[in-house]
């Protein structure tokens, strides 16, 4: 196979072993002589499956005993007004840092007021407003860690004095967190956790049962979180690679190692993009992304950018275009992306002209 170094945004790059693994359960999963798509989810194979990606979830993140861990399905965006649905009786507080942001923050708008303590987006979201005040009488406050498409990343969370509630699709696994400071954490598991078609949701135990709206049996985290998350079919093939990536990232030295791979590749990527001439960064810099850097060219040469992006393929470097919305290049680089991917694109860079 030749060797693609791949910064997809999402889907995106996962572990060979997590690859070679799902091609052997699709053949014969566990021993049993069945595929791991035709078993039974209720088979005692495949609930060891649900207990080890919880159990490596909990181990990895280092989650509180009171929390719950799901698997749902219809993406982070269902999240965007499942959240509201079971947690928005009047109020809520929304930091807007990104289109995913604004996403979320139109969806609780359907459920009562939404108060918008901060927007970056004046600035093209460039970069995390830091001066903002929670309303105390909010039902919670919702951020989102990573701003996938503009690509900067919030270093520090507030001190809420309300259920903290994130979107962590973009970095989750990327970095330790505090998830005490959490009421509800959620992610798609498409960017660093598996593949698309399940949704991690991290959630403190009692938050729920507090608005007076009726919740439809599968939006209701209690439903999911008393069934283990198998009220209904889960998604069992997404849920069974994502444990073995998680895997990966646990014999890799787990979230502290995959943070200090993350630091090294951005500083790599990013300190060409300050020193080369010829491009320049979109974000404040102390914002960036460890994860999505987004760059253009400098002074603007649009016309250039079908050149680079050729010089890329030459190089056998995928899914380097920016974001539709933002334009220019977006280097999205997820855990299993190793060093030597973003050493080949710094060469193109630097050899570019
Ligand atoms: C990709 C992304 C989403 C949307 O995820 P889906 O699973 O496609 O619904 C939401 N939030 C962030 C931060 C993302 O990066």
């Amino acid at each position: 196979m030749t060797q693609v170094h791949n910064f997809s945004a999402g889907p995106s790059i996962l572990a060979q072993e997590a690859f070679d693994k799902a091609i052997e359960a699709v053949r014969n999963f566990a021993g049993t002589g069945l595929s791991i798509l035709e078993i039974s989810h209720r088979s005692k194979e495949f609930e060891q499956v649900m207990d080890d990606a919880r159990a490596i979830i909990k181990t990895l993140l280092h989650i509180p005993d009171d929390y719950d861990i799901l698997f749902l399905q219809g993406g982070a965006s269902t999240q965007f007004y499942m959240i509201p649905h079971n947690l928005l009786e009047r109020k809520a507080a929304y930091l807007n840092t990104g289109v995913w942001a604004s996403g979320a923050i139109k969806e609780a708008k359907l459920y009562g007021q939404v108060d918008v303590v901060a927007s970056a987006a004046d600035k093209n979201f460039s970069f995390i407003p830091k001066s903002y005040s929670i309303p105390l009488d909010a039902d919670y406050f919702h951020c989102t860690s990573n701003n996938t498409i503009y690509g900067t990343q919030m270093k520090s969370f507030p001190d809420s004095p309300v259920p903290m509630v994130c979107d962590m699709s973009s970095d989750i696994f990327s970095r330790p967190v505090e998830v005490s400071k959490f009421s509800l954490i959620y992610a798609g598991a498409q960017k660093n956790m598996g593949p698309a078609g399940v949704t991690l949701v991290i959630a403190k135990k009692g938050i729920f049962g507090k608005v007076s709206r009726p919740i439809p049996t599968m939006l209701d985290y209690r439903v999911h979180a008393d069934k283990g998350s198998m009220y209904n079919t889960p998604p069992v093939f997404p849920i069974l690679v994502s444990l073995y990536n998680l895997l990966w990232v646990k014999e890799s030295g787990g979230v502290a190692a995959m943070h200090q791979r993350a630091e090294e590749r951005a500083a790599l990527l990013y300190g060409e993009v300050d020193k080369n001439p010829l491009f320049r960064g979109t974000c404040e810099v102390e914002d960036r992304s460890n994860m999505n850097a987004c760059f253009v060219l400098a002074g603007d040469h649009t016309e250039l950018e079908a050149k680079f992006l050729s010089a890329c393929k030459e190089a056998k470097i995928s899914g380097i275009k920016g974001h539709r919305s933002a334009g220019g290049f977006r280097a999205s680089m997820y855990n299993a992306l190793p060093l030597e991917s973003v050493q080949a694109l710094v060469n193109v860079m630097q050899t570019f002209n």
